[in-house]
């Protein structure tokens, strides 16, 4: 491997450390910044989830609370219960965990908390400001992912960027942020015309496309800094077992399924300057940047 790792974790401990100092000083002037996660039903990665953005805010000061609704909560219900969260005073962030139930529709669940408390930053405002380069809450996996990129000490600014995802929550976002830090950026999806040329490309690539192994290093231009967001479970029995590096196969074999990313690590680590591993890149980094969020939110509106 030629490539230096980015490693998240260092990365998200900072990150947690500022928010840490910015919770000192609010709790001086008596505020202790609050984050409530609506979780409905029991879908059992979401618990996961929200019991880590629980546990994160807590260590850090912050008050976490979830709210955990019934699987067959209406949408009534759950516009009244976001409604009051939006008028409490203690609470400046709310974050829906998404997926919601299928009888639920979360475009307007998602409309209703109020912008200044959309610590996930899918407000239709945030969007919105975010593509017009205006101040707003930005979502936490893309601002993670242009954290890890500065962290390199690497300038983007005239850089050559793609990023493989048009997704809302990644690819849009990310690409946005690139923009506004001057990459010229190139934005690819499943109707793309010879991706692999277009990677080719790059000085930075964002893999945000949650297909196991697809980025090849044979696709990655040498020394490009390579950010893989994909987080791929792999089971013995996937097509994509065959093509496991000799330590995945190691870990597959030990308890059954293994975390891969978008990038095909062992070869694409040869090849780039810089390189996320996964786990342990950018993962790390959307808890914290959330928790930065959440303080962000409750600065601008209680300070
Ligand atoms: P989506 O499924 O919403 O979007 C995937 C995107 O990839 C789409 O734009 C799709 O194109 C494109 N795509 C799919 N297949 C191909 C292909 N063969 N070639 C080119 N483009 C393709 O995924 P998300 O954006 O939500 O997530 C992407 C990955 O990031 C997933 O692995 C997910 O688990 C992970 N993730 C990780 C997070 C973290 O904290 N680290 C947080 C969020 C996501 P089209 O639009 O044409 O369909």
């Amino acid at each position: 491997m030629s490539a230096r790792l980015i490693q998240g974790k260092p990365v998200a401990l900072e990150v947690e450390s500022e928010v840490a100092q910015h919770v000192e000083r609010l709790a001086v002037r008596g505020i202790q910044p609050g984050l409530t996660v609506i979780r409905v039903g029991f879908d059992p990665a979401s618990e996961v989830y929200v019991r880590s953005k629980e546990r994160k805010a807590r260590d850090l000061g912050i008050r976490g609370i979830e709210l955990h609704l019934p699987e067959d909560t209406s949408q009534e219900d759950l516009l009244d219960q976001i409604e009051r969260l939006n008028a409490d005073d203690e609470v400046d962030g709310i974050l829906l965990q998404l997926p919601v139930p299928a009888h639920l529709d979360s475009d307007p669940l998602i409309r209703q908390i109020a912008p200044e408390k959309d610590v996930d930053g899918f407000h239709p405002s945030n969007v919105g400001k975010l593509h017009l380069g205006q101040h707003c809450l930005v979502p936490c996996t893309p601002a993670g992912a242009i954290r890890l990129i500065e962290s390199t000490g690497e300038a983007i600014k005239g850089k050559n960027a793609v990023v493989v995802g048009r997704s809302n929550i990644v690819g849009k976002p990310v690409a946005s942020l690139l923009l506004h830090r001057h990459a010229t950026v190139t934005i690819c999806h499943s109707r793309t015309a010879d991706l692999a040329e277009v990677v080719r490309r790059a000085d930075i690539v964002i893999a945000a496309v949650g297909q196991p192994l697809m980025i090849a290093g044979s696709w990655i231009k040498p020394g490009a800094i390579v950010i893989d967001v994909g987080i791929n479970r792999v089971e013995a029995s996937s097509e994509a077992a065959s093509r496991l590096s000799e330590a995945k196969r190691e870990k597959l074999a030990e308890r059954g399924n293994v975390l891969v990313g978008d990038v095909d690590f062992p070869s694409a680590s040869e090849v780039a300057g810089w390189i996320t591993p996964v786990p342990g890149g950018v993962g790390p980094m959307t808890i914290a940047m959330l928790m930065k969020n959440t303080i962000q939110a409750a600065e601008e509106r209680r300070l």
